[in-house]
């Protein structure tokens, strides 16, 4: 399974439980780190302009299209 994929159901979990969430997060932050810069978001829209122009960059999402960056 591609990191994006596995990111991606991770993300989608809905969990009510705190030490769960937290887990998640440090999920997420670990994966994003072996993300080749560039990769792409697939599925993922930006908040910013509602594009699926979002591309994973040092850990980051990066928008390609208006430049908006989300970390962590
Ligand atoms: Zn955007």
């Amino acid at each position: 399974m591609p990191i994006d994929q596995v990111l991606k159901l991770v993300g989608g979990l809905d969990l009510d439980s705190k030490s769960i969430n937290t887990w998640k997060m440090g999920v997420e932050r670990a994966l994003k780190k072996y993300l080749p810069n560039g990769t792409k978001a697939s599925g993922q829209k930006c908040p910013n302009c509602g594009q699926e122009t979002l591309i994973y960059q040092e850990g980051c999402l990066i928008c390609t299209s208006c430049g908006t960056s989300k970390c962590g």
